[in-house]
């Protein structure tokens, strides 16, 4: 058994949530395709790359499960319960099958990549089993199954980024956009699935990035989050073949050069490969946020090398440092933890609780340790911490980040925060609510502002989770 809890966060941005990611779409005469993803935010990204082939197969996107000839499930594999969470889904949409026999049901994405047609014999109301390399091929495969054959892709590319396809923005708020910079992991972490199930890395032409990015700016999008498994580790073009390279900061230039007024986050980096040169980009371009989600996992040196990290405390303290130095002590900074590892002492356990009094992090995505089969962690490292401590370390963990979260935001507290409107607070419709630049919720009263808009707010309280305001004329300090 496992378990996953994300505190201090509206965005999803970890495994373990699932969202519909569907829109409707006024067309009497297309076949209507309903898709949900499970996951990060790489599958949600995903999953607009899809809506874009199947549109050019002749399908429109539906809200409606129930309307739908068709229902993708987009998946993820990185922990034992995400998967437990598909399966239950696809019994539901068996009902649904036995009430429609013309419908098709496709599991796409990590878990298809892990259990390959073995996913058909499991669960057999599935006709369509692709995994993330092979999106194209999805007319074919569905053609096929229509014939009533089961049909299956989970090859692997060396190439494909999918650059040259441009995504249906799904469930879209048009204010904020994913743009997914580079594909797979060339890492080993002992116990992530991702390069088993996602491949090689292999980065996109940054052209076609800044390409999308101004047709979003176009649009009206004002914020776009650059996705990869490691985006610090983004390069293009063979500089030995005299081509022109490119490295993530210099990407990060080019997307900010798009214009001063769309926002640039990015994600997720890892503590090994980002450079001081990403963040001088951070601070010589003032529309890239001031915010780095910096995984790390463990806070102790042994438990690191278990896990294959390739850094070890400090290594990761003085990557801190850096940011510290380089960006100021406002930079937010998030985490990824993980307790209860293979062999993990009480005393290693109290080394992650010590880095993060020492990081002080804005907020955290923290998990229990939950074995996943074929990784090395699986092959060769027994998963001996029991269940109930996992869960105690997991709880301390929060209990701290809670802390730190809230102490973060009372800082800010008394002072003018440029804010990107990104909708109406979900607690009052009186009350708008976007993100700052350190990635934090701000929530303030509406007045005549729009989606879209930059506001300056002057916060006068917070919680844990969110800062509180009311908007003012001043330039945000
Ligand atoms: S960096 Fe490590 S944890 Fe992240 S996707 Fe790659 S292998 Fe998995």
């Amino acid at each position: 058994m496992s378990i996953a809890l994300k505190i201090l966060t509206s965005e999803d941005k970890e495994a373990c949530e699932t969202v519909k990611v569907s829109e409707e779409e006024v067309s009497l005469d297309k076949k209507k395709l309903f898709i949900e993803s499970y996951g990060c935010q790489m599958n949600f990204s995903d999953s607009e790359i899809v809506a874009s082939v199947m549109r050019g197969a002749g399908f429109a996107t539906t809200a409606s499960e129930q309307d739908a000839d068709l229902i993708f499930l987009n998946t993820c594999a990185i922990r034992d319960n995400a998967e437990q969470k598909v399966r239950n889904r696809l019994q539901q949409l068996n009902h649904l099958k036995k009430k429609k026999p013309g419908l098709l049901i496709g599991v796409l994405g990590c878990m298809a990549e892990r259990l390959k047609a073995k996913l058909l014999e499991e669960e057999k109301m599935v006709d369509i089993v692709t995994g993330p390399d092979a999106y194209r091929d999805l007319p074919r495969l569905i053609e096929e199954a229509e014939t009533g054959q089961k049909a299956v892709n989970v090859l692997l590319s060396r190439e494909e980024t999918y650059a040259d396809i441009s995504p249906i923005r799904l469930n879209s708020n048009g204010v904020t956009a994913f743009i997914s910079i580079m594909r797979g992991c060339n890492n080993m972490c002992s116990f992530c699935v991702v390069p088993f199930t996602r491949g090689r890395e292999r980065s996109r032409d940054p052209h076609s990035i800044v390409r999308e990015a101004e047709e979003l700016f176009a649009q009206g999008y004002r914020e776009v989050t650059l996705l990869g498994q490691n985006v610090d580790s983004y390069h293009y073009g063979n500089a030995q073949n005299g081509e022109q390279s490119y490295d993530f900061a210099e990407l990060l230039g080019m997307v900010a050069r798009v214009h001063p007024d769309l926002r640039v986050r990015f994600s997720t980096s890892h503590p090994k490969d980002i450079t001081d040169r990403v963040l001088y980009a951070m601070r010589d371009h003032e529309n890239v946020c001031n915010y780095i989600h910096l995984p790390a996992q463990s806070g102790n040196s042994r438990i690191l090398e278990l896990m294959n990290r390739t850094y070890d405390r400090e290594w990761y303290m003085q990557k801190i440092d850096r940011i510290r130095a380089i960006l100021g002590e406002d930079c937010g900074i998030s985490h990824d933890m993980i307790t209860g590892f293979c062999t993990e002492t009480e005393a290693e356990h109290q080394d992650t609780l010590t880095l993060m009094e020492y990081v002080r992090y804005d907020y955290g995505y923290m998990f229990a340790y939950s074995e996943r089969p074929g990784t090395p962690a699986a092959k060769k490292l027994q998963d001996d911490i029991p269940y109930d401590v996992k869960l105690r370390r997991l709880n301390e963990v929060i209990a701290l980040q809670q802390k730190h979260s809230l102490e973060r935001n009372q800082r800010l507290v008394g002072r003018v925060h440029k804010v990107l409107v990104e909708g109406t607070s979900k607690r009052s419709d009186g009350d708008l609510q976007g993100r700052n630049d350190q990635n934090k919720v701000v929530v303030f009263p509406r007045k005549d502002f729009n989606k879209g808009d930059y506001v300056h707010v002057l916060v006068t309280e917070c919680t844990a989770a969110t800062l509180i305001g009311h908007s003012v004329e001043e330039v945000a300090a």
